[in-house]
């Protein structure tokens, strides 16, 4: 089986480095906020290109402490794509906010701007794009419309980390940026992890607060707060691998033009917006019958997946909203459609040439039938 995700050969590379670095925490003996936290901290800020970063056990919770410290709570609105992973809208719905959807472009799968205004109303309080697959959303026509509006910007960064846009890092362009280390992301810890970036010293003091009980100086408490600390074993990994992380977007990049080149005649291969870096994350075609021909390339030895199969407006956990099939049409569309296929930088050129002659196999069953 080709597996949509290998991370043995990477581990398999820094195993010694990843190895003396666990062995000198253990040894250290500082298991929470620690020095490879703060280490990281200051790698990952200048590497993304902001002041300051704030290690987070989540990618999840990084978008709900960014909500919390925008004091975004009950009545208030965030605006958001409903054709992204559910910890997007989960954040929201935490703090109490209502997520307001707004239908995607469908030549990116991101946020579509020109509809962004028509959904804007005096409860809007934050505009929360969601770089998907790892291809930037278009952050210069939503920024010209938040500011305008006065509404603040969270990037939703779990899936983008390293992609450009105008020359500038996601995750430093909005008000804060919110990553994830989860395993299968680009930068993947051995667990969980989170991070949240910005140039607001205000907005990061206050997530540095609420991920220890809200507050600042220990036994003294401001705000009710979580618990929600990267944790110094996965901070050591962590620094151990993000030298490395853009060598591994130049793979996935390779691969990615590779796919596209020869799987272009008979498929529909994913664009990149003039100006955007895309680090694939995901790389995802459309294809129409898509979980027959999915169930094809199993067979053939091939895993793919879907993400996603049900936008958030048609999810139960957002029954409550009233919004039925066809309130997003390119979204539902989408979920018919997408497939992603094996992509990581490992990825040998055997393996994607059996995914290419697997795919054509199973788009030209497809033609007959
Ligand atoms: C993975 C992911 C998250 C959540 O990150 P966790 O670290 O798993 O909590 C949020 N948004 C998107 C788009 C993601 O892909």
């Amino acid at each position: 089986m080709i597996p949509i995700l290998d991370l043995r050969e990477q581990y398999h590379e820094l195993k010694s480095e990843i190895t003396r670095a666990v062995e000198e925490v253990f040894e250290g003996g500082h298991f929470i906020n620690g020095p490879n936290v703060h280490a990281l901290e200051k790698e990952i800020a200048q590497y993304i290109g902001t002041e300051y970063a704030v290690g987070l056990n989540s990618g999840t919770d990084a978008l709900h402490l960014a909500l919390r410290a925008l004091d975004v709570g009950p009545g208030d609105e965030v605006i958001t794509t409903p054709f992204t992973f559910v910890a997007t809208t989960e954040a929201i719905g935490i703090v109490g906010a209502t997520p307001v959807f707004v239908d995607i472009d469908p030549s990116t799968f991101n946020i579509d701007p020109s509809l962004i205004e028509a959904a804007i109303t005096e409860r809007t309080k934050v505009i929360l794009p969601v770089h998907l697959y790892g291809h930037p959303a278009p952050m210069r026509e939503i920024m010209a419309i938040a500011k305008k509006h006065n509404i603040a910007v969270v990037e939703d960064c779990a899936q983008s980390i390293g992609s450009t846009i105008d020359g500038k890092k996601t995750g430093s362009i909005g008000d804060v940026g919110c990553f994830s280390f989860f395993p299968s992301k680009n930068l993947g810890a051995y667990g969980d992890g989170g991070m949240v970036t910005t140039n607001r010293k205000d907005l990061a003091d206050r997530m540095r607060g609420l991920r220890a009980h809200g507050g600042r100086v220990k036994y003294h408490h401001e705000e009710l707060g979580v618990n929600s600390r990267l944790d110094e074993v996965q901070a050591a990994i962590l620094r151990v691998k993000l030298p490395h992380l853009d060598r591994w977007i130049e793979r996935r990049r390779a691969n990615a033009q590779w796919y596209s080149d020869h799987l272009r005649a008979f498929a529909t291969v994913p664009g990149e917006t003039e100006g955007t870096l895309h680090v694939y994350h995901q790389y995802t075609i459309r294809v129409r019958d898509r979980d027959r021909v999915q169930e094809q390339l199993k067979d053939a030895g091939v895993q793919t997946m879907v993400y996603y199969p049900v936008p958030l407006h048609l999810q139960e956990v957002h029954a409550s909203l009233g919004l039925g099939e066809g309130a997003f049409p390119h979204s539902e569309q989408a979920a018919r459609e997408v497939l992603s296929l094996p992509m990581f930088p490992e990825l040998s050129a055997q393996q994607r040439e059996a995914v290419r002659n697997a795919l054509r196999e199973a788009l030209a069953a497809q033609a007959v039938a």
